[in-house]
């Protein structure tokens, strides 16, 4: 085209397209989803910012915020229309290939060893899809600041722009044209395309139209002659046949109009999904099923794998909302990687059903970012902007009980495990149904206990609680997870604290002489072997009114011996003059202790030092 202006993708984004052209995934359905889920963030985004200003909707037909699918068979096109907020030029070039997400490389790399392109819409990065199926794609958006434009692309390293002089007028949106593949024919079937709608997108919060065809039977009128045949034959043959027949019926057939009954293939654009939120649904008749489902949707995990635990409620009282929240199967990647910079809230905010951002920090504390679900609040205003609502006083007390919950729907994880309960003898609560829910705490804890006990660092108010989730190994706990309830169940008669070890493993703390003494007494000693473990234990003083002692510290009370006060005055004059030996900046004491068995001394660190533990943690941040 004589407008048309050329551009190079970014390199990242043509590797991504090289690989999904040439790719042999056999699940070439995932582009439907995709490009589904992409108009309903446009119409999302059109009517976000039609809370503040109407007019931006338009008129006529450009106020109706729907998702159209159309389908060529002769020329083998597939359209996806949207009227979403569109895209201007600058658009155009940004979104659609010249700036590169921050997840596609990681996708990239994952796709050139095992990846599995199911995901490709986790990674930001779902447009890129059609090139499974489409060897040209053209991409016309009418945004509400610009002209109409064109962009398209054959995927050979370029894509072309050009003002659209053209097409038809959008009025505003997106239209989607996807030049199928010969080997994608499949897509041009009507039925194939409502299979997809159902499996895929059945969580979509906009109507989705498929222009689809109908036979119908019309009447047409047919010649004199003709008809008085017909009639003739129709009277004769009910006379025969059905001589039961009423007689208003044979009333009706007199009537009938001299016209013949023939097949016609009409079109019209037929609803594919049911728009009801599943939030709003009464949680009682929802399906486990459907919670899979519409995990699946929200998280754009296709996995397969079912989340670990949900909690569908409503809080009623001075600030009313209902949230979905779930735990997903699996950790990303990437969770602790940027703890401290990236706020990702994974829940999405919506104000009376319409949704208003999923980048809402203040909805969650960050150590529940892995969270997933929605929050959906008649309390909140509508009609302000996303900064005003971000400090709408509601939002605190939403939070607060979005954390109780969360908590709580951690909690029965363990409650409702077998393993679990076993821990506990609790032998009740084994049943045939719990087979499913067998070992699934201990998979939550592998894959978000670090959240657990961030949580227990940055949240004071919900510490005790966050300690209950706790699990760690122990000197007893038998190579299996245990908490500190139990740990407590367990404690010997006459101890005090709650006694632990840190360390880099398991295998290097169980030869500690420090654990000697305690171990031969029968004492349970807690190992903790992760990093995080020495600044979870600056902030977990005590739990259930029990302190916590670190075994490698000053301070160790394992009771009162008789002989104690005797062996100290014995041996006065070697701790003397040993302290001496070492010198002041070496040592801060000498004592006798009871806390060795076969090793004749240890150094302990003092009670508000750093442990040893923690001085290699250090050592190992600075360099
Ligand atoms: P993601 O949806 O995760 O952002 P995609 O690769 O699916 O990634 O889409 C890339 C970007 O292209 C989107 O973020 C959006 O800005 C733009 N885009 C894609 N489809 C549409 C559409 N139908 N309407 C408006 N913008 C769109
Ligand atoms: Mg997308």
């Amino acid at each position: 085209r004589s407008n048309a202006e050329k551009f190079e993708f970014q390199a990242e984004v043509s590797r991504l397209m090289d690989i999904i052209i040439n790719s042999l995934y056999s699940n070439k359905d995932i582009f439907l989803r995709e490009l589904i889920s992409n108009a309903s963030d446009a119409l999302d985004k059109i009517r976000f910012l039609a809370l503040t200003d109407k007019e931006v909707l338009g008129e006529g037909d450009n106020t109706k915020l729907d998702i159209q699918i159309k389908l060529d068979k002769e020329k083998k096109i597939l359209s996806i229309r949207d009227r979403g907020i569109g895209m201007t030029k600058e658009d155009l070039i940004k979104n659609l290939g010249t700036i590169a997400k921050s997840g596609t490389s990681a996708f990239v790399e994952k796709m050139q060893t095992s990846g599995d392109l199911n995901l490709i819409g986790q990674f930001g990065v779902g447009f890129y899809s059609v090139y499974l199926v489409a060897d040209y794609v053209e991409v016309i958006s009418k945004h509400n600041d610009d002209k109409q434009h064109v962009w398209e692309s054959k995927a050979d390293g370029a894509f072309a722009i050009s003002e659209d002089t053209w097409n038809e007028p959008l009025g505003r949106g997106t239209e989607i044209r996807l030049h199928l593949r010969d080997e994608a024919g499949e897509y041009l079937e009507e039925n194939k395309l409502k299979d997809l709608v159902k499996k895929y997108s059945e969580f979509i919060n906009f109507p989705i139209y498929l222009w689809a065809s109908k036979e119908v039977d019309v009447e047409v009128p047919t010649d004199e002659d003709e008809s008085s045949d017909e009639e003739e034959k129709t009277e004769s043959s009910s006379e025969e046949e059905e001589e039961s027949e009423k007689d208003e019926d044979e009333d009706a057939e007199e009537k009938k109009p001299k016209t013949k009954t023939v097949k016609e293939t009409t079109y019209d654009w037929e609803l594919l999904n049911d728009v009801k939120a599943i939030w709003l649904r009464n949680p009682k008749e929802v399906t486990d099923e459907e919670y899979t489902k519409f995990y699946h949707s929200l998280a754009k995990d296709f996995s397969d794998e079912k989340p670990l635990a949900w909690s569908h409620f409503t809080a009623e009282g001075d600030v009313e909302f209902k949230a979905v929240l779930f735990v997903p199967p699996k950790a990303p990647q990437d969770l602790y990687e940027s703890y401290y910079n990236a706020n990702k809230s994974n829940l999405k905010l919506y104000v009376r059903r319409v949704f208003i951002s999923d980048e809402f920090d203040e909805l969650l504390p960050k150590y529940l970012n892995f969270l997933k679900g929605l929050v959906d609040s008649d309390t909140l205003p509508l009609n302000v902007s996303r900064e005003m609502l971000q400090q709408h006083s509601s939002l605190k007390t939403i939070k607060k009980k979005l954390i109780r919950k969360a908590l709580d729907m951690i909690r029965r994880i363990a409650d409702e495990d077998p393993d679990e309960a076993k821990a506990n003898d609790k032998k009740d609560v084994e049943d045939a149904s719990d087979d499913e829910k067998k070992g699934q705490y201990a998979k939550f804890w592998n894959e978000f206990g670090k959240s657990i006990k961030l949580g227990i660092i940055e949240d004071a108010t919900n510490r005790n609680r966050l300690a209950k989730l706790l699990r760690f190994e122990s000197t007893k706990s038998d190579g299996k997870l245990t908490s500190l309830d139990q740990y407590i169940s367990r404690m010997k008669s006459g101890q005090k604290d709650i006694f632990y070890i840190t360390g880099p493993n398991k295998e290097q703390l169980e030869k500690s002489p420090f654990l000697e003494r305690l171990k031969k007494k029968g004492y349970e000693v807690i190992f903790f072997t992760d990093p995080v473990d020495e600044y979870l234990m600056q902030y977990l003083m005590d739990y259930e009114d029990k302190k916590f002692q670190n075994v490698s510290k000053e301070g160790l009370k394992l009771g009162k011996d008789s002989k104690d006060k005797e062996l100290k005055e014995s041996f006065k004059e070697l701790t003397k003059w040993w302290k001496g030996a070492l010198a002041s900046e070496n040592v801060d004491d000498v004592k006798v202790s009871n806390r060795l068995d076969n090793t004749p001394c240890v150094v302990v660190t003092s009670k508000y030092g750093w442990s040893a533990n923690m001085e290699r943690i250090m050592q190992s941040q600075t360099l």
